[in-house]
């Protein structure tokens, strides 16, 4: 078969988009969204795996309070998601498919489906305000282009499911929960969704691909990182009459704040150490007997990031010890650092020669990854068990970077990222 079907066409890609964009939901609480997600593959006869099945409880990072999580389900609730979706997923989001869960797996590719935590832009020059989709949750904002990650997932979905027989092997679809923080794709490889898979995708909308018509066949050197909530509990006492009898954690947490930071650097790649938030005490005259820091490592390879954060975790204990606190260490958050493999990159590119859309000149095989993505977790899972794995981007011009309040992207580039991943994933199940 070389004349390919879509489904979804360009107008309904994009019109997915505005609806996703609408409703954005927060890392590992996105109900609505998996919700809606689920209907939507249902509608091409697919049959979603929903709930504990999909992230495997022990290894969830970063799930946000009960509060949260109960507010997110009763907002869904109140914006129409499906009851017998959100009974299904039972207090955890994200959602797998399998095109033919009979045949030994190929391919996976992974779509992300949380959104960020930033004020969406009220500019009436920024289009989802002036066209009317603007996200209609404060503080929360599809400013990553995750909302045009599901549009192309759903496509993708559409086209491949009347082909289901002509298939080879299965094809796998993950729509994964909480990607900001790099929490939920742990949480799927640990589950076994990768087990035995051949080849792994995933795709982000800009990145270095930040105009029309580019791609970048394979991301290389993300770096991997660890995030991680540092709290320290000491003693409290009066700062006038007795202070020797309190044990001081402001002091511990500003000790150990510093010394992480003045870490000596590993040889062998670059690394990173942030305490993004320090907050401690309780007033003037009062020893602290509480502090709390929020804090990321990050490595150009596993092995340099691992070096950093437990030579943090060290330093915290020992600070702990001299101060007199109790403290824990709570990983929030993770990634490791991958590479994309030139296999694949060569068939993202010739792919990428029969849609338009992409322009010779604008294609490179390569282009330095964007921080981290935890899709490198599924990508170290699939390689090290022999198999391949590429990230590309997809060219859009961007109206603002990504995570920018104004952001937003070119929603030209949804049809043809469709018919990408349906070349590529057809020239991967046939080879
Ligand atoms: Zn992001
Ligand atoms: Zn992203």
């Amino acid at each position: 078969m070389t004349e390919h079907h879509f489904p979804l066409s360009q107008e309904r890609l994009a019109a997915l988009r505005r609806l996703f964009h609408q409703h954005p939901e927060t890392g590992m609480a996105e109900f609505w969204t998996t919700a809606r997600l689920a209907e939507e593959l249902e509608a091409f006869g697919l049959s979603p795996v929903a709930g504990d099945a999909v992230t495997a409880p022990e290894a969830r990072m970063g799930v946000p309070s009960p509060e949260v999580m109960r507010d997110a389900l009763q907002r869904a609730e109140a914006e129409g998601a499906s009851r017998a979706w959100l009974e299904r997923m039972n207090g955890t989001t994200g959602l797998v498919v399998d095109l033919r869960p009979d045949l030994p797996l190929g391919t996976v590719l992974r779509f992300d489906i949380d959104a960020v935590s930033v004020q969406e832009s009220a500019s009436p020059e920024h289009r989802p305000t002036k066209e009317g989709f603007a996200s209609l949750h404060d503080g929360l904002c599809h400013a990553c282009g995750h909302d045009g990650h599901m549009a192309v997932g759903l496509g993708l979905a559409a086209a491949l499911a009347p082909l289901r027989a002509e298939l080879k092997h299965n094809v796998r679809l993950l729509f994964q929960p909480g990607e900001e923080g790099c929490r939920g794709a742990r949480a799927m490889t640990s589950a076994g969704w990768l087990n035995r898979a051949r080849h792994f995708l995933a795709a982000h909308i800009g990145m270095w691909a930040d105009q029309d018509h580019a791609l970048v066949c394979g991301a290389r050197g993300f770096l991997a990182t660890t995030k991680f909530d540092v709290e320290f509990r000491g003693r409290a006492a009066h700062a006038g009459a007795e202070p020797e009898k309190g044990a001081n954690s402001l002091l511990a947490a500003a000790s150990a704040a510093l010394n992480m930071h003045a870490l000596p650097r590993h040889g062998q790649g670059d690394s990173r150490i942030t305490v993004g938030m320090l907050e401690a005490g309780s007033g003037r005259n009062i020893i602290p007997d509480h502090a709390r820091m929020v804090c990321e490592t990050r490595g150009a390879t596993t092995a340099v990031n691992n070096y950093m954060f437990e030579h943090c975790r060290a330093i915290i204990e020992h600070t702990a010890a001299m101060y007199e606190q109790a403290c824990s260490v709570r990983l929030m958050g993770g990634s490791d650092s991958a590479d994309s493999d030139d296999s694949l990159r060569r068939v993202v590119r010739e792919a990428a020669r029969a849609v338009p859309w992409f322009h010779e000149e604008l294609i490179r095989d390569s282009a330095p990854g964007f921080g981290s993505d935890d899709a490198c977790v599924h990508m170290a899972a699939v390689q090290k068990q022999g198999g391949d794995a590429a990230y590309f981007m997809l060219g859009s011009r961007l109206a603002a970077g990504h995570h920018a309040p104004d952001f937003d992207f070119n929603e030209d580039v949804l049809s043809p990222s469709v018919e990408l991943l349906t070349r590529v994933t057809l020239a991967l199940d046939r080879a």
